[in-house]
């Protein structure tokens, strides 16, 4: 559907009203005029989207989309980091309709189980990295990645009220970070356009530094002397809240939305000492980095991280269905168990907790990435990728290239040396992202003018080159229209 500009009506009587001129100008009772009408989009800006109206996609094949005027597009971006396998994986819907057709809802209250189910748990265990005292012990599932971090969030507190510890509750967050949207993860998220306006973040949610270290190192100052001096600030704010009053620490090993920032050298190092010294958990968000994406099964791997807690989604079904998971170690299962004891249950559950039709997919999916062994392919692409990315760095429009395994950010600026960037109005990530769909190909422009490429870990070497290739034409494309409008 190509973008219409089309202006409101002097005096239009009421909002709805409104609306529905607007759908007017599309086709009538065409997709697009019923999307304007009727569908509150996700992370949209709804003005403009009622001009423009929605970009509709039909199908899928390896990974490629193609949209309703026939165009077909490579997806730099996995949907939102998360269709791993590309979106015409064949085993992923064997594996849902065989579960479909056998037993399509069970739950798992009270005791119930299904066996795909336990299957996938045991799976997830075992495949886990490591907590400072060896394997994990049990996976909850969820629906999503925000359920995961919100069901973190209780976990820690029962944990600490078991233990006797009613004031250990405080979790520290990252400025930058991305946590999620339900109310307790938006909390921990450190974005102003997630939580502004929504009354979050609540009680008990502290946010230390963003540990990006392009945009906020000092000049001259080293990767790990940037990494001493972000533990140090951590381990202030610990001891100026008192370290009986912190709980966890939750921290994405690779940052996604914030803006694609991997750890500065011994960062995590750094950090996990100063946890272990007071006593505060390590709660790993591997909503994106999970199953490979970072070139290693996990993210905790390649940054050396001993997690206490782990959240998973998106990767984890491939995307196919929706399903997250936390994964928590033995000794905080231990003590949930002896609370649970003496209250009668262990009080926390949704009613899809462990589906049959999304354990049917993600256990299919992670049988698929070891098959294939995934991480390793994301390690052989890895080079490329990076390398070919990084031939754009002396590019005009281009102030940093960073990223790890298949994951990555270019962030543009003005003027690259003084790290200026540009002006916010000019929305420059919005316009390559633009010129890389007319190119035919998604990425996705994140605050601080950053473009995200994250693509199905299921890509070949040559669909590598048509993905550089295409973003090259987008950042000349970009360039050319800036300098045609004078703002390059
Ligand atoms: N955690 C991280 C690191 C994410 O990137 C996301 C989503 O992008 C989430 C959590 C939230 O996941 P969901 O959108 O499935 O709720």
């Amino acid at each position: 559907m190509s973008a219409r500009v089309f202006y409101p009506p002097a005096g239009a009587p009421d909002r709805t009203t409104r609306t529905r001129i607007y759908a007017m100008s599309f086709a009538p009772n065409s997709p697009a005029a019923r999307d304007v009408a009727y569908y509150l989009h996700p992370y949209t800006n709804l003005v403009q989207h009622e001009t423009q109206g929605p970009h509709i996609l039909t199908k899928g094949d390896g990974v490629f989309v193609t949209d309703d005027d026939g165009k077909e597009y490579l997806e730099g971006m996995a949907g939102l980091w998360c269709a791993a396998l590309g979106f015409s994986e064949r085993r992923l819907a064997t594996a849902a309709a065989r579960q479909m057709a056998q037993l399509p809802f069970y739950h798992g209250f009270a005791g119930q189980s299904v066996e795909v189910v336990v299957d996938l748990a045991e799976k997830l265990v075992r495949m886990a990295p490591h907590g400072p005292a060896g394997p994990m012990s049990k996976a909850f599932f969820t629906s999503s990645g925000s359920e995961a971090n919100d069901t973190q969030i209780k976990l820690v507190w029962y944990y600490n009220n078991a233990l006797g510890r009613p004031h250990k509750k405080k979790i520290i967050a990252r400025r930058g970070a991305y946590h999620g949207v339900t109310l307790a993860a938006a909390s921990l998220t450190g974005l102003e356009y997630v939580t502004g306006g929504f009354d979050v973040p609540i009680d008990r949610i502290l946010h230390t530094d963003f540990p990006h270290y392009w945009r906020h190192a000092e000049p001259g100052e080293s990767e790990e002397d940037f990494a001493t001096r972000l533990a140090e600030s951590l381990e202030r704010l610990i001891l100026a809240e008192g370290p009986e009053t912190v709980a966890a620490f939750i921290a994405e090993p690779v940052m996604g939305a914030g803006g694609v920032v991997p750890p500065p050298a011994t960062y995590f190092e750094k950090v996990q000492a100063v946890l272990r010294k007071h006593d505060v958990l390590f709660i790993a968000d591997e909503v994106i980095t999970g199953f490979g994406r970072t070139g290693n099964m996990f993210g905790c791997e390649t940054y050396d991280i001993r997690p206490d807690m782990i959240s998973f989604a998106k990767s984890l079904t491939a995307a196919y269905v929706p399903m997250g998971a936390v994964v928590i170690s033995d000794e905080i299962y231990q003590v949930l168990k002896e609370a649970s004891a003496q209250r009668g249950m262990f009080g926390h559950g949704y009613t899809y907790s462990g589906h049959p039709l999304a354990a049917a997919v993600a256990l299919e999916a992670l049988t698929i990435y070891e098959e294939r062994d995934i991480p390793a392919h994301v390690a052989r692409l890895s080079p490329r990728f990076l390398g070919g990315l990084n031939s754009f760095a002396d590019h005009p429009l281009v102030g940093d290239v960073r990223g790890v395994g298949l994951i990555a950010g270019v962030e543009l600026a003005a003027d690259r040396a003084a790290k200026r960037p540009f002006d916010a109005a000019a929305k420059v990530g919005a316009l390559v992202s633009a010129k890389a769909q007319a190119q035919g190909l998604i990425v996705r422009p994140l605050g601080g003018d950053v473009v995200a490429l994250c693509p199905p870990m299921s890509i070949t070497a040559d669909e590598i080159e048509l993905l550089l290739e295409r973003f090259g034409r987008a950042l000349d494309d970009a360039h050319a229209q800036l300098k045609a409008d004078g703002l390059a």
